[in-house]
């Protein structure tokens, strides 16, 4: 591990004023904020990340879950994932985020990361995690790795011929399906993002994942209610039952009426370089008979562009299966 200097805030504009500074003064080296740290210490000890300094926000009042007056909930940044999954509100109006932050990782890893390091968190790519290896994404321009090398966890939709990478968050699946919205506070003042807004495409320019600048800071996450009488749930399928990242996984909220899909919310994960969003899913699915023909239907809609690479095709059919089955089960929970 590199040196690097750690200095603590107390306020929401000295981090932000610090992250801000710190990324001007010292031109190309880098500046994290570090809250959790399960996912940035764990690659600064294999030097994928190297900052010079850290700003440890762990003192910021940010860790709060709260409703809102719609009927909504509001989550800070520092609230632990663990925190996050067994609340009442969460448990009671979006069982599928606290079956998806229950889904990944380990207690231990739970009780640490936080709402805004898990919507930050780096693939699982395992040339990302190894210098020895070009990674576009760590090292933009030295190629990718991945492609035609050891591929089977990786992304199926939205990537570029720069960089396969799928995003691992179980969390970020779940709040894409729930149309969640991140608050942003920075040098120019607030700004809500919306989540489908939030992740980049990888492009020609992979190294950037979120529409974050420096001396941004998230503050909280909010959710608008999930329609009244809607199901959620989350379905994660992969090579081990525990701590284990997904190879296809399924957000669902969906509501139904006189035994047709009245509205349904579909998100996907594993299989994108970026939460995955279906509205292809959505469409083909909205105002039909809720049948397992017009599940599997919606599913061969998601799974429309698929672009499998040398060894993750199998996650094709996996995906397609993963999504009917989970619409599936929303439909029985009814
Ligand atoms: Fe790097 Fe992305 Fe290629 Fe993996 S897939 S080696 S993260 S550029």
């Amino acid at each position: 591990m590199q040196p690097f200097e750690l200095i603590t805030v107390s306020s929401i504009p000295d981090a932000v004023k610090a992250q801000a500074a710190s990324s001007t003064a010292q031109q190309g080296a880098p500046v994290r904020f570090i809250a959790g740290g399960t996912n940035l210490v764990d690659y600064m000890k294999i030097n994928v990340e190297t900052p010079r300094q850290l700003i440890d926000i762990n003192g910021l009042p940010l860790a709060g879950i709260e409703s809102t007056p719609d009927g909504g909930l509001k989550i800070g940044a520092l609230a632990r994932n663990s925190d996050v999954a067994h609340h009442e509100l969460v448990k009671e109006r979006y069982p599928v985020l606290s079956q998806a932050l229950l889904s990944g990782a380990s207690t231990q890893l739970r009780n640490m990361a936080t709402t805004a390091g898990n919507l930050l968190q780096k693939t699982r790519c395992v040339y990302y995690r190894d210098t020895a290896y070009g990674c576009n994404k760590r090292q933009p321009g030295s190629g990718c790795s991945a492609i035609g090398g050891h591929n089977r966890m990786l992304a199926l939709l939205g990537t570029s011929d720069k960089c396969i990478a799928s995003n691992p968050s179980d969390q970020n699946v779940a709040l894409m399906a729930l149309d969640a919205t991140i608050h942003v506070t920075g040098i120019k003042g607030d700004r809500a993002v919306p989540i489908d807004k939030f992740f980049l495409l990888p492009g020609q320019t992979p190294e950037r994942e979120t529409v974050l600048e420096p001396g941004d800071l998230i503050t909280h996450v909010t959710l608008p209610p999930v329609p009244s009488g809607a199901k959620s749930l989350y379905l994660k399928l992969r090579d081990r039952a525990s701590y284990e990242f997904a190879l296809a996984s399924a957000a669902i909220v969906l509501k139904q009426s006189g035994g047709r899909v009245e509205s349904v919310q579909v998100a996907l994960g594993g299989i994108g370089a970026v939460p995955w969003r279906s509205h292809e899913a959505e469409r083909a699915l909205t105002g039909k008979v809720v049948s397992a023909v017009n599940f599997r239907a919606a599913a061969e809609a998601a799974l429309h562009g698929a672009r499998p690479q040398s060894q993750n095709g199998f996650k094709v059919e996996l995906a397609k299966r993963c999504l009917a089955h989970a619409l599936a089960q929303a439909a029985a929970q009814a």
